[in-house]
């Protein structure tokens, strides 16, 4: 089935082919259904690379993501785990945003007061430079344990006299030792290949410590099929989860899911549990069956290919007119959306306000990530903006440069 019928970008393909033989790493099920691919796209996103060449040379590999029609679990379905080096020139914090700041803070506050979270011990898997762990410890009296291969002791956030220490390593068996009341994993789980097999780690790991909450945060991909958000779809993101998708996989790896939500202007899912007590599961209303999934993934054909369509236009028209356009944002939705699309010189550079990543080089298409300063030397008349939740940030960002532009989130697509 093939439900078709837009431009698409050279290496990109809707089509459905079932029964392609893989089996769904969240429930063991024999097949899944490929519906999206692209031949060629960097391996890491966010990696700091120096020099422009390099960029441009950098590893690729092949997306193609399948849908399990058994748990509704969407995951890239020719994702190589060998390709990927987390290392400390990973840079993905978005802690440099007062928005995203903001959003930190009140997940804290809100899970500290839910869960009473004083005092506590917590382990958070996948902690990045650690601001989180170190924040939810600041703001419950706890002590905390952040685990990262990406982890700078340099830019430690939780201070001197911390409460917090760290392990630059990947969580394995091997910590199983670290005994904490408390278990976040944030944005990590989308990165891990063997879905269950990590979360029965974890399980394992808890052991009889019954009242261990888990607190996990994904994004959400309902979202991404109902926007067509092919900037939301890359080769470090193998694991796609739904909110009926995750609570399943929590449920199999024995685990009873306490709450589920959306937040972040409902761009991620929060979902907290506690092993299994061996009572009937409560499902959530956020839940969706794999027959809702099925439908969302067949109008993803729909929506993917209005949005790129949309976008190559978009951008070609301007480029054309003599526009100056810039991305803002160089995380990985601006790399995926250029190695889809395949700009090239359309796209001047990509803006960020995060000094660390200041002169670097995006991998594949090798545009230069710049400061906002420096648009002043070269005002942009159009910015795209990686995602829309920073829109009135950038407009305050913009004024306080003098500069005017006209955003375009990316989502601007959707109503077009
Ligand atoms: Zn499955």
């Amino acid at each position: 089935m093939n439900l078709y019928t837009h431009r698409l970008p050279a290496g990109v393909s809707l089509e459905t082919q079932a029964d392609v033989l893989c089996v769904c790493p969240s429930c063991g099920a024999p097949h899944m259904v490929a519906f999206y691919r692209v031949e060629s796209v960097p391996v890491h996103s966010c990696l700091l690379i120096s020099d422009r060449d390099q960029a441009m040379a950098f590893p690729t590999g092949r997306l193609c993501l399948g849908l399990c029609e058994t748990c509704g679990f969407i995951c890239n379905m020719s994702f190589d785990p060998r390709a990927q080096q987390y290392s400390a020139q990973y840079e993905e914090t978005q802690a440099f945003s007062p928005r995203f700041r903001t959003f930190a803070e009140g997940l804290c506050a809100r899970l500290i007061d839910d869960y009473d979270i004083h005092g506590k011990r917590i382990l958070e898997i996948g902690c990045g430079k650690g601001e989180f762990v170190a924040q939810i410890c600041a703001m419950g009296d706890n002590t905390g344990i952040g685990v990262d291969p990406a982890y700078v002791p340099e830019r430690d956030p939780s201070g001197r006299a911390s409460s917090v220490t760290f392990i630059r390593d990947f969580y394995s068996e091997r910590y199983a030792h670290l005994e904490a009341d408390v278990i976040c994993c944030r944005h990590t789980l989308e990165h891990i290949g063997q879905t269950l097999r990590f979360l029965r780690t974890i399980r394992e790991a808890i052991g009889k410590r019954e009242r261990t909450l888990t607190i996990f945060e994904v994004p959400d991909t309902l979202r991404i099929l109902r926007e067509g958000a092919f900037w939301d779809v890359y080769y470090e993101h193998c694991s796609y989860f739904t909110p009926g998708s995750l609570a399943r996989l929590f449920r199999a790896a024995g685990f009873d899911v306490d709450q589920l939500y959306l937040d972040f202007d409902d761009q991620y899912i929060v979902l907290t549990a506690y092993p299994a007590s061996g009572t009937q599961p409560c499902l959530s209303s956020l839940e969706e069956d794999v027959a809702f999934l099925k439908g969302a993934v067949g109008g993803f054909a729909r929506t993917c290919g209005s949005a790129l369509t949309y976008w190559t236009d978009t951008v070609t028209r301007a480029f054309r007119d003599g526009q100056r356009i810039v991305l803002w944002g160089s995380g990985s939705k601006a790399v995926a959306f250029l190695t889809t699309l395949w700009l090239d010189d359309a796209i001047a550079c990509v803006v960020d306000i995060n000094p660390y990543k200041h002169g670097k080089f995006l991998p594949c298409s090798g545009h230069e990530i710049v400061s906002p300063e420096s648009l002043i030397r070269h005002p942009p008349d159009q910015i795209i903006v990686m995602n829309p939740v920073y829109c009135d940030e950038i407009r305050r960002d913009l004024s306080q440069l003098g500069l005017r532009a006209e955003l375009l989130p990316v989502t601007s697509c959707v109503s077009a």
